[in-house]
């Protein structure tokens, strides 16, 4: 367990963490999300079914969030929206300094494969490639050198060598939301943006998805926006902002 962790960390890069940059430049840590009256509105049989409404916060570089709340509360659209792959009614989001609304689609692309990771409620592993060509597929679409064997080396660090040749039916639901967290941090990102990772999974199995985000924020200094209504995960985190009906009722920082 500790094995894979660790090498988890040397695979991240040596970007130094932004503690350490606040502290020898004597500022703040650069904000990685600032998001302004974000609303999202669907029409819904000739009226407006409204999702999110007026949603404002910022997230620092290298923060650890919890977004919370009841089922419908918008927490995946919210989660959409922040990693660009939805666009608002209303508001806007400034990822790492770039306005996202002003960017056309395949800006945004670019900017996710350059600095984000998402992994989806329903881990979304494609069900006719194998763990392995789960992971190096996004990494051959970038113009990565050897995304086989990098692929593999990542499956190595997180346990699951013996399964690289295995579809994802042929993987428990754990070994599914390893691969997929594995490909979402094949590239790195700044920002990993989780929806439920650990749903459907035994307390054991979640614990390790945890520990592994905890090591990437601690050790790589990446932000991760993480959704769940699991309070024992949620207060892992050290920052829970609650959504109700659409809207922030709760922006809380945790007692380390
Ligand atoms: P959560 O993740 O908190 O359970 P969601 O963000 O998935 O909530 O959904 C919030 C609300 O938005 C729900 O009522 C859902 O039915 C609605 N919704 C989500 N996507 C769409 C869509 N594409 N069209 C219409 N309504 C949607
Ligand atoms: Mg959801």
């Amino acid at each position: 367990m500790r094995r894979w962790m660790s090498e988890v960390k040397l695979e991240s890069g040596s970007r130094p963490s932004p503690a350490a940059n606040a502290t020898s430049f004597h500022l703040q840590p650069a904000l990685m999300l600032v998001v302004r009256q974000l609303t999202k509105s669907y029409p819904s049989g000739g009226r407006t079914l409204t999702v999110l409404r007026d949603v404002s916060f910022t997230i620092p570089d290298g923060a650890f969030v919890a977004i919370v709340g009841p089922s419908g509360s918008g927490k995946t659209t919210l989660l959409g929206l922040l990693a660009g792959l939805d666009t608002p009614t209303a508001g806007s989001v400034l990822l790492d300094g770039a306005e996202l609304g002003a960017l056309s689609e395949d800006a945004r692309a670019k900017l996710r494969g350059e600095k984000v990771g998402f992994v989806f409620q329903s881990f979304q592993l494609i069900p006719t490639l194998t763990a392995a060509e789960n992971i190096a597929v996004p990494l051959e679409l970038r113009g990565v050198r050897n995304a086989g064997v990098r692929a593999r080396s990542l499956l190595d660090r997180i346990g699951l060598a013996d399964r690289a040749d295995h579809l994802p039916a042929q993987l428990s639901g754990g070994e599914q939301q390893r691969v997929a967290l594995a490909r979402a941090f094949a590239n790195a990102p700044r920002v990993l943006f989780a929806d439920e990772p650990t749903g459907n999974l035994d307390s054991a199995t979640g614990d390790r998805i945890i520990q592994l985000l905890e090591e990437l924020n601690r050790e790589s200094g990446t932000t991760i926006v993480l959704v769940t209504h699991d309070t024992a995960l949620a207060s892992r985190a050290k920052r829970i902002i609650r959504l109700s009906d659409g809207a922030v009722v709760d922006d809380r920082e945790l007692a380390a």
